[in-house]
């Protein structure tokens, strides 16, 4: 268990209950020798440590987990997923008051934006989410471990405690879930400063709607965030060095309609160009760009610039090196395919190691990484996550796209639906987009499905156990969807592609 060197120094009851009151570990169960080590230590508390840590318990293993935030989560609860979400519905409906409602027989005057109650009503999701998971630390009895962790061997960690000091972690075996930071901009062009120029972390706590915004990048992070403020009154740019939106795993076909939407919304777009660099200048902020494949530079200027070109692994102070741990060219750390790094009992899981960075993702390889350490089994299928983007339409996929098809030279068929001939989405005044499947021609076996439209991101889980139990479209297609339903439109894009829709 717990190895605390004041405690070593008979002061076991009292270390006990001040680590009881102080909160330090929350389930704090008694104390143990080097001889009776934790089974499994976790490092990170993040959507990946923390499913880890609970699973682990649950599968009766001593289990603790190590968290230097302050708050578990991970960069998920407390500055990803969830505060970009609040910032997402509440900007939607402020959108919706002002412009959408109207047309709905309902008038509304004097809306005007009180952000700091939009913030507070953020960081009230995230307080309340965070607190939730040290709850279930105590009802599953994880220990939680406010600190810094750092290997001393591979199977001790040093942990620099958060109310001071430094105790001594053992156990059996270890999962680091460290997670990713923020990439900085490439050569260091310009530089973070969470103010004029932020990270996604800044773009959720800008305490004014800057009049003019710069997104440098066109992926998620970039897109969420340049719709909020777009939502409230900015009028973004959105910068992207490729010649389409929306990241890695989308649909040539889904980007172009998910710009022409966003484009719609008052977003201005400009692909295939490179920022080179920034200066602050009278309180603005004035990017170099060209072409991205070189050409005449422009000036752009802007109140508030938001970098959005990525994440990368997150290993600082782990102390890797000392025990040998595998990273590749890009940070990442190591892994085969039962989550286990270069040393034998050090599993790792989540944005620090392969895959895309999400935290589905991340939970999905705590469950299994810890269901392999206690029974030699576990599973994750990589071609069955969904990436989703909340935007409004919201845009979602899972499995293959087209274009990855054609390269790889496999035949296949394509159902689409659109939004505007179902009866659910036109009764709701919110008709963009369509539903689209990708079936191989042979088998009629599903191989992606991408949606864009309202309500995509709860949809796309229909697609996700499709895939998961290798699901023909005809499955689909011959089984009931309630009416009237937005799940309609997904019902007859698979019946498109294994033979006809019906409503369109
Ligand atoms: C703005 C934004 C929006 C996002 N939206 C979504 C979304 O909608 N859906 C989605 O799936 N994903 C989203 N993501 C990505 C998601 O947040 C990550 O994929 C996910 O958090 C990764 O989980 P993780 O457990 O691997 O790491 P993290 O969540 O990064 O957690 C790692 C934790 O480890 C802690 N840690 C690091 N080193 C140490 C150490 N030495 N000792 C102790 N603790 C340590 C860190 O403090 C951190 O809390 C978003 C990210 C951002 C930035």
């Amino acid at each position: 268990m717990l190895q605390v060197q004041r405690i070593a120094q008979k002061s076991l009851p009292r270390a006990g209950k001040r680590a009881l009151r102080s909160g330090s570990w929350q389930s704090y169960r008694g104390l143990a020798t080097a001889s009776d080590p934790y089974d499994v230590v976790v490092i990170g508390g993040g959507p990946g440590g923390y499913v880890a840590a609970i699973k682990a318990a649950q599968l009766g293993l001593k289990t603790a987990c190590i968290e230097k935030r302050g708050a578990l989560g991970g960069t998920c609860l407390n500055v990803g997923c969830i505060p970009s979400k609040a910032m997402l519905n509440n900007s939607h409906i402020y959108h919706q008051t002002q412009h959408d409602l109207k047309r709905r027989g309902i008038d509304v005057e004097g809306v005007s934006l009180n952000l700091p109650k939009m913030l507070e009503a953020k960081d009230n999701a995230v307080t309340g989410l965070t607190k939730g998971i040290e709850l279930l630390f105590r009802q599953n009895k994880v220990d939680y471990i406010k600190g810094a962790g750092s290997f001393v061997s591979p199977t001790r960690i040093a942990v620099q405690l958060l109310e001071g000091g430094e105790t001594h972690v053992d156990a059996k075996n270890i999962v680091i879930a460290t997670g990713s930071e923020v990439s900085p901009f490439p050569g260091g062009a310009i530089e973070i400063d969470e103010k004029q120029i932020v990270s996604s972390t800044g773009a959720l706590e800008l305490q004014k709607v800057p009049e003019k915004m710069v997104v440098i990048g066109g992926g998620i992070i970039g897109l969420e965030m340049g719709s909020v403020w777009s939502r409230l009154g900015a009028e973004v740019t959105v910068v992207e060095f490729l010649g389409a939106i929306g990241g890695a795993g989308i649909d040539d076909e889904v980007a172009k309609q998910f710009q022409r939407l966003l484009s719609k919304q008052g977003i201005k777009f400009k692909l295939n160009t490179k920022v080179l660099s920034a200066e602050k200048k009278d309180g603005k902020v004035y990017l170099q760009a060209e072409a991205a494949k070189g050409g005449k530079e422009e000036t752009l200027e802007a109140d508030v610039v938001l970098v959005a070109v990525g994440r990368r692994p997150y290993v600082e102070g782990l102390n890797l090196e000392a025990i040998g741990v595998e990273l590749d060219n890009k940070g990442r750390i190591v892994i085969d395919d039962q989550f286990n790094t270069s040393i034998k009992n050090i599993k790792c899981i989540g944005d620090v190691t392969f895959g895309p960075m999400l935290a589905h993702k991340a939970e999905e390889e705590g469950i299994a990484a810890v269901e392999f350490l206690k029974t030699g089994h576990g599973h994750v299928n990589y071609n069955a996550i969904p990436s989703v983007v909340y935007t409004h339409p919201e845009v979602a996929w899972v499995g293959k796209t087209e274009q990855e098809l054609k390269a790889a030279g496999v035949q296949y068929n394509i159902g689409k639906f659109s939004f505007a001939a179902n009866s659910r989405a036109k009764t709701n005044l919110d008709t963009d987009g369509f539903v689209k499947f990708i079936t191989e021609k042979e088998t009629d076996k599903i191989l992606g499905v991408h949606i864009i439209g309202p309500n995509a991101g709860e949809m796309i889980a229909e697609g996700v156990l499709a895939i998961e139990y290798g699901a023909s479209s005809e499955d689909i297609a011959r089984t009931t969807h309630a009416h009237p339903t937005l799940s309609e439109a997904f019902k007859e894009a698979a019946m498109a592609a294994y033979s006809k829709p019906i409503h369109m």
